[in-house]
């Protein structure tokens, strides 16, 4: 859905969308979208910029951070975020947004597409850490091995006892 600011016929619209997955503009690798993004929120045109408050609910499928395995996710969260032209965004309204304590976006033009809006918010989301359980251990930085699923021998080296003595060995010479 594309809103064009110039020609709200209120201050204030109400929105309540399911966005196909391929809308979304969201290209990161590792990230599925399964279903239709829900995305219902309302878009306030201020002065200078716009805002949105928005709840977004989202069904992926994503690679573990540390052992890749793919994990499901479900997201639901909130977000509030102001939407200003690059021709308005002056240092003096930087400073008004910041008061605000509001995160911020500039954009090119006076059309807004929310499709795009929520897969820049969800992409935000998917910035932090995500793992299949907290104590993934991950995959061995040599080999490659998921240690959940098996160890290997890379650790072993240094901590056999011939070893180190051979190490004493070079420290003398
Ligand atoms: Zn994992
Ligand atoms: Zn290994």
């Amino acid at each position: 859905m594309i809103v064009e600011l110039t020609k709200l016929d209120s201050p204030q619209i109400e929105f309540d969308l399911e966005i196909e997955p391929e809308k979304l503009g969201l290209d990161i690798e590792y990230v599925e979208v399964l279903k239709p993004v829900k995305f219902e929120g309302v878009l306030k045109s201020k002065k200078y910029w716009s805002v949105i408050e928005g709840d977004i609910a989202a069904k992926l499928r994503v690679s573990c951070g540390r052992c890749l395995e793919p994990i499901p996710l479900d997201l639901d969260f909130s977000f509030e975020n102001a939407y200003i032209g690059a021709e308005d965004f002056t240092e003096e309204r930087e400073t008004d947004l910041a008061v605000e304590n509001l995160d911020v976006s500039i954009i090119d033009s006076d059309k807004m597409d929310l499709s795009e809006i929520a897969g820049e918010q969800i992409s935000i989301e998917l910035n932090k850490p995500i793992v299949c359980k907290e104590d993934c251990k991950g995959l061995c930085q040599k080999c490659g091995t998921n240690l959940n699923k098996k160890d290997c021998k890379c650790d072993e080296g240094p901590g056999d006892s011939r070893w180190s003595a051979l190490s004493d060995i070079k420290i003398k010479k």
